[in-house]
């Protein structure tokens, strides 16, 4: 968490239009059947299998730009209008960084006809207690929490920050459920054994039954700058697809 907040200084300024947040990209993606996507620069972790560039995670004070709330919602409302797309996310980084800004955005966008899909690693929403309650107030939004990795151990692995800061990712989703927010778990399971998985959906069933039935299990795409991260920290996967053989379920 305190690189998520050193991250946060970095990405985030005041204006008089509000607190301004940096992304470097607006597009339209082909996940969720079709999805508007805005990415945020910055994030706390490192995940050794991240797919934003190098250049957009570690670079954080001079990758993007800033934007408003409001110019974000109008960039997303414009590829939604081009595209006849209904969906919305937030994607990264670590969209929570900001949260003025994230709040306003999602007050922007609501009651438009939009469903939206925030992805995070859930962190930010353990620390803050106020988080949750928060995203409660805006129905059309659903949270999707990225574990990485299936327990303490492979959490380290896979991010190289402290193991105890897996923790922190399931306290995100007890939170979500407490306050009634629509959510459910993914986790990175291309580097996990079976058992591993088991386990998790174990501990995550002890939150909510919910969470372990709707569980998603994410795996590795192999894009050339992927490869070479996992190469450079010697880690050995067991599955992973190719960018353009992603299969679509
Ligand atoms: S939490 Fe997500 S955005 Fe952050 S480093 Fe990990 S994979 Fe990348």
């Amino acid at each position: 968490m305190e690189r998520h907040l050193a991250v946060e200084k970095l990405v985030t300024r005041v204006s008089d239009e509000g607190l301004e947040r940096k992304y470097y990209r607006f597009r339209r993606a082909r996940w969720y059947g079709g999805i508007v996507t805005a990415d945020c620069v910055g994030c706390g972790l490192l995940c050794r299998f991240c797919w934003v560039s190098d250049y957009a995670l570690c670079r954080p004070a001079t990758a993007g730009a800033f934007y408003t709330a409001e110019s974000v919602a109008e960039e997303m409302r414009q590829i939604a209008r081009e595209s006849g797309l209904r969906q919305l996310r937030l994607s990264g980084g670590e969209p929570t960084l900001g949260k003025e800004h994230l709040l306003r955005l999602l007050e922007l966008l609501e009651d438009k006809g939009y469903s939206f899909i925030l992805e995070t690693n859930g962190i930010p929403l353990a620390y803050d207690e106020d988080y949750a309650p928060q995203l409660s107030k805006r129905s059309f939004v659903h949270v999707r929490v990225s574990l990485k990795g299936c327990s303490e151990n492979e959490f380290a692995m896979l991010t190289g920050a402290k193991p105890e800061g897996f923790i922190l990712q399931l306290k995100a989703l007890e939170k979500l459920v407490e306050n009634g927010v629509s959510c459910h778990p993914s986790v990175m399971a291309s580097f996990s054994t079976w058992d591993n998985l088991q386990a998790l959906a174990e501990r995550l069933a002890e939150i909510s039954p919910e969470l372990a039935e709707n569980l998603e299990v994410e795996e590795l795409i192999l894009y050339p700058h992927v490869k070479e991260k996992i190469a450079k920290h010697g880690l050995r996967y067991h599955t992973g697809y190719h960018p353009d053989k992603v299969p679509t379920e």
